[in-house]
């Protein structure tokens, strides 16, 4: 039934985390609409977005979370981890703590999330060229140790950001298929 088959989308969940304000709202809101909003609000709680795409010719559905990075929403992003394939681990190039935290996202996604999940790292804000507090190559390596994939990008110019969601879902793609 060839119609049938060609309506039918595939539905891959994917969490977006990182401390308050290192871009991930931006981040999707970009890759899911082509936007960028300066005054955006904190997330409160988790919301998602969708985007629907083609991948190896078969119609994937990107249902992305965006998780509040606050201690006090853990109780509920906690669920959401689970059904997770892909992790989008976000920090801000421009505040060192937030690339330093990471670790702790690790192992809270360690903890939460399924062992196939696929987890990669994004170094945001990368136009803000003279303000940078972390270096490309100090990312780099952690993200060699960590066994992550890796990426800078910026919600604000775009760069990156369609390549780094397509990377994650392409190697989500790759394992479950
Ligand atoms: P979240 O709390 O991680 O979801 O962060 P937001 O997406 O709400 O962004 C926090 C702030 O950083 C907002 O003022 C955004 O306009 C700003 N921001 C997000 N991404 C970028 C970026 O790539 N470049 C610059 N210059 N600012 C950004």
């Amino acid at each position: 039934l060839p119609v049938i088959r060609m309506c039918l989308s595939q539905h891959l969940l994917i969490v977006v985390v990182g401390d308050s304000a290192v871009g991930k709202t931006q981040l999707l809101g970009r890759f899911t609409k082509d936007e960028f909003h300066f005054d955006s609000k904190s997330t409160i709680g988790v919301e998602f977005q969708t985007r629907t795409l083609n991948l190896n010719r078969k119609r994937i559905k990107a249902q992305i979370w965006d998780t509040a990075g606050q201690e006090r929403y853990r109780a509920i992003t906690n669920a959401y981890y689970r059904g997770a394939v892909g992790a989008m681990l976000v920090y801000d190039v421009t505040r060192r703590h937030t690339f330093d935290h990471i670790a702790k996202w690790i192992e809270e996604l360690r903890a939460n999330a399924d062992n196939s999940i696929v987890v990669v790292l994004i170094g945001n804000k990368s136009d803000l060229v003279g303000k940078r507090e972390v270096s490309l190559d100090d990312a780099v390596e952690f993200a060699e140790e960590q066994g992550l994939f890796f990426s800078e990008a910026s919600a604000l110019s775009g760069e990156n950001v369609e390549t780094a969601f397509l990377m994650l879902l392409e190697e989500i793609y790759g394992v479950v298929s």
